[in-house]
Parts: C-alpha cells; sequence; structure tokens
C-alpha cells in the first residue's frame, strides 16, 4: 500500500511514523508512506496556501489550488489505477474499525489535512472521495487524524502484525469488547489472576473468555451488541 499526506506541518510525522509497528511496516515493504508538503506545490514566491475567508469571519482557509495540484500529480505518478482521495474533516464519516479494515485494502491512499480554519469547500465536493472524522471534537488541524487513520490502518494489512491471529480477538471485531487480560505475576498483592486462566484447559478459557467479553460489552457498549 502507497500512503501520501498532503499536509502544511510535515515535521509532525516524523516521530510516530518512525516508531514500532509502522516503522516495522515500512521496512519489510508493507507500506510507503510519503509526507508531501504542501507548500511545494505553491505557484507564488512566498509559497502561500492560504487566505482569508470569502464573506468574512475569523481564521483562514486553506485554498484549493495548491491541493488540487498536489492530488493530480500524486495521483499522476501513481502504480495504482484504484486511489482514494480522503479529507480528514471534523464533519466527516466517523472513523471505526470497520472502515479501518475497508481502507487497509486499498492499494494507494491520498489523506489531506486541513488547517487553521479549514479547507476550500470545492476540495470537499470536486476533489476528496470521502471525508473522514476522527470524532466528534475539534483538532487544530487534519495531521494527528492522519496518524491516527493511518496507525489503524497500517496494523490491518496482512503481515504487518507478528501474529496474525491477535486481530480476530481484538475489540470491536464481531462486535465485541475484548475480554480482559492478565500477565505474571499470578498473585499481585491481594489481587489474583481468575483461576480458569491458569487451569491449561482451553475450551474452558475460551467459554470463560467470550462470556466475559459479553459482559464487558453488555455493561459498557451495550449499542454494539445491538448492531
Ligand atoms: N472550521 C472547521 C469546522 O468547524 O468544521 C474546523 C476546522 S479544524 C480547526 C482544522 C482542520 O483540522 C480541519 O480542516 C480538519 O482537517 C482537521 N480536523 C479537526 N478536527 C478533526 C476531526 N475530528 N476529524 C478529522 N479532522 C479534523
Amino acid at each position: 500500500m502507497q500512503i501520501d499526506i498532503i499536509t502544511i506541518f510535515p515535521g509532525m510525522f516524523e516521530p510516530v511514523l518512525n516508531e514500532s509497528i509502522i516503522k516495522r511496516a515500512q521496512a519489510k515493504a508493507k507500506v510507503k508512506i510519503n509526507i508531501i508538503d504542501l507548500r511545494a506545490y505553491t505557484l507564488d514566491k512566498h509559497n502561500k496556501v492560504d487566505d482569508r475567508p470569502y464573506g468574512g469571519g475569523s481564521g483562514m482557509i486553506l485554498c484549493p489550488e495548491p491541493i488540487f495540484r498536489a492530488v493530480k500529480q500524486l495521483k499522476h505518478k501513481s502504480r495504482s489505477k484504484k486511489c482514494k482521495t480522503i479529507l480528514l474533516c471534523p464533519q466527516g464519516k466517523g472513523f471505526d474499525q470497520s472502515l479501518a479494515k475497508n481502507l487497509s485494502k486499498e492499494k494507494h491512499l491520498i489523506l489531506i489535512c486541513g488547517h487553521y480554519e479549514g479547507v476550500d469547500e470545492r476540495v470537499r465536493q470536486n476533489l476528496a472521495d470521502c471525508s473522514i472524522s476522527i470524532g466528534d471534537y475539534v483538532l487544530t488541524g487534519g495531521e494527528l487524524p492522519a496518524m491516527v487513520l493511518v496507525d489503524a490502518v497500517v496494523r490491518l494489512i496482512p503481515g504487518v502484525l507478528g501474529d496474525k491471529n491477535s486481530l480476530n480477538f481484538e475489540s470491536f471485531e464481531g462486535n465485541l469488547l475484548e475480554y480482559p487480560q492478565y500477565t505474571r505475576p499470578a498473585v499481585f498483592g491481594s489481587q489474583k489472576v481468575p483461576a480458569v486462566l491458569l487451569s491449561g484447559d482451553h475450551k474452558k478459557i475460551e467459554i470463560w473468555r467470550k462470556k466475559e467479553a459479553l459482559k464487558r460489552t453488555k455493561g459498557k457498549r451495550p449499542d454494539l451488541l445491538k448492531s
């Protein structure tokens, strides 16, 4: 998979993309992530990417021209005919595990990060295939949402996680939250690990985990059970 991220703050991505599983995924060539500086696609000598909103109001809006130019060039260079362009936007479709799964099957994603007061509406209407929100709150820019999306998607690409079984038992699989997990020591102060987990009886452990997952989901996220 190739992921291109268009941003006016390229430096924000370095620490996140060069650690842990995302770093390994790139090293294993499971994903290629390019950070695209929007200012490189401006034509004026000051590399201006934003302007005041028509009709008045506070803040600055990212102009359409450099964004359209950047996406056009990235698509032109793309090795994949099917390339999905996503605008990060608080008004977009809510990001969740099932959307992450669908995106992990794409060959080429182009993510557009807004900033300041947002992005010229024509980008949403005529350039982006969809817009995605990571939650009902407003962040300073689309950089953190893009990183959230990349993290959730990249770990789902086949071969990225060492143990592929770990994905089958994660929260949101089958609309359930994951069961409680414990590790050593078996006794910590007065707190004991449930005896069944030490029994070695795999059938019993499986049943216990399923019951606990159901109990948790009912208590914390009954909405998941409804769907
Ligand atoms: N004025 C916009 C509004 O009220 O809808 C908010 C603009 S926000 C300050 C600047 C940029 O941050 C947005 O263009 C978007 O790219 C990004 N952003 C902020 N919150 C987001 C969220 N919850 N999900 C995805 N992107 C978000």
